[in-house]
């Protein structure tokens, strides 16, 4: 239940960022659904700040890749979250060059990777951002849906129509 931690996580670590790496399902071609969100950085975090420990995020991905029986192609890392306590849920401008950085040290075997922000409002709703960075330099809005507190990504740019964007 990611949806209901997130939101009991983010109520508790209140002004302090946290976030982790994303573990996702391909569902379709640019649809994946979130397995596992890890919380690397929960006791991490400052005000506006985080900082990624790449260690740590690597064994993250081997041990989940392990649980889920080596299937590479429908499960994989998908990217990283973290989130915004006192900014708007979309990524920054630091956040995007993050993510570029990232995907320049996966090198060839990571074409994409998803960034999501959440966050809660003063009235305690969950909101979720996320933009899907390529590694050709462009990105792509996604449209997240919570269904059954599962939440799913859906990337439209991946399954080709990037034009359009
Ligand atoms: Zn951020």
């Amino acid at each position: 239940m990611i949806v209901e931690r997130w939101a009991a996580d983010l109520k508790r670590t209140g002004a302090k960022e946290i976030g982790g790496v994303l573990f996702g399902e391909q569902i379709d071609e640019g649809d994946f659904r979130i397995v596992e969100a890890t919380r690397q950085r929960f006791w991490g975090g400052t005000a506006t700040t985080f900082k990624r420990r790449g260690g740590g995020a690597r064994k993250e991905i081997l041990a989940l890749h392990e649980k889920a029986g080596g299937d590479p192609e429908r499960f994989n890392y998908l990217g990283e979250w973290h989130s915004h306590p006192n900014a708007p849920a979309w990524p920054s401008l630091q956040d995007e060059i993050t993510m570029y950085n990232l995907l320049a040290d996966q090198g060839e075997a990571v074409n994409f990777l998803v960034l999501m922000i959440v966050k809660l409002d003063e009235r305690e709703q969950l909101h979720i951002g996320a933009r899907t960075y390529l590694a050709s330099g462009h990105k792509l809005p996604c449209k997240i849906e919570i269904e059954d507190f599962a939440v799913k990504v859906e990337c439209g740019g991946l399954s080709g129509d990037e034009e359009k964007e």
